[in-house]
């Protein structure tokens, strides 16, 4: 997996301040807009936007995406809300679950 320094941003659903990205499934590509990640603190669903800005991902959207994302998505928050919230100021990192 690669990791990817990206301008600093706050998760719009608790506040961590998320400042890299890392691919999963051995992508290696850089995060673009419409690419949805998870905050790896709370485990909320966030999409980059086109200022590459992260925005939440209403439950409706989440439920379009194909099966494999959904079942990758859901047991990544899974895993998140097992281990338990980051502190807040821990260094964060958005995975990146899905392409555009
Ligand atoms: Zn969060």
């Amino acid at each position: 997996m690669t990791d990817h320094w990206m301008p600093s941003d706050l998760c719009p659903e608790c506040g961590y301040a998320v400042d890299a990205a890392t691919g999963v499934d051995g992508d290696a590509a850089r995060p673009k807009p419409g690419d949805i990640s998870l905050c790896l603190r709370c485990g909320a669903a966030l999409e980059w936007d086109t200022s590459m800005v992260m925005r939440s991902v209403p439950e409706e959207a989440l439920r379009e995406l194909d099966a494999k994302t959904r079942r990758l998505i859901e047991g990544a928050k899974r895993h998140i809300k097992q281990r338990g919230l980051f502190p807040v100021s821990a260094k964060g990192q958005a995975r990146v679950v899905k392409k555009a």
